[in-house]
């Protein structure tokens, strides 16, 4: 075999594909041929290389995906807290302009707008209640990230 020949089965080599009839050739051949000898020691930093630039990928992705869920669930809690103040903004405006209304109007029956002042702040209980334990399981969930 020429060195020619040698260097294409040197990656062979490194990996651990030769046979060993081919690896007793080749390491004879190392022997006499500085030259070759050269070539193996490039091929062997250069497959330290690569080996652990693979080795880095998987942990670079879950990072990634890490980061990719702190992303998710920051977006969901700004939705949430958004709609929330929204919702309780309009609820109020709009309960406030209904009850005014309903209330000013001396043709509605009174026991009509008692029954509508109930069932508002029923409604605003309610959603208190929802609120709160949105903010209960809130404080939890950053609990678990502490955590984590
Ligand atoms: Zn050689």
């Amino acid at each position: 075999m020429t060195c020619r020949e040698y260097k294409d089965v040197m990656m062979a080599y490194l990996d651990g594909e030769l046979e060993e009839k081919q690896i007793k050739t080749f390491q004879a051949h190392l022997k006499d041929c500085p030259q070759c000898r050269q070539e193996l020691d490039e091929f062997t930093s250069l497959k330290k290389i690569t080996d652990s630039v693979s080795l880095v990928e998987p942990e670079d992705r879950v990072w990634d995906q890490y980061w990719d869920n702190v992303y998710n669930r920051l977006e969901r809690r700004m939705g949430w807290v958004f709609f929330s103040i929204a919702g309780i903004l309009l609820g109020l405006f709009g309960g406030f302009k209904v009850i005014e209304a309903v209330i000013l109007d001396p043709g509605v029956d009174l026991m009509f707008k008692v029954c509508l002042v109930v069932l508002i702040l029923g409604l605003a209980i309610l959603f208190a209640s929802v609120l709160r334990e949105r903010l209960y399981f809130r404080q939890r969930d950053r609990y678990k990230d502490v955590r984590r």
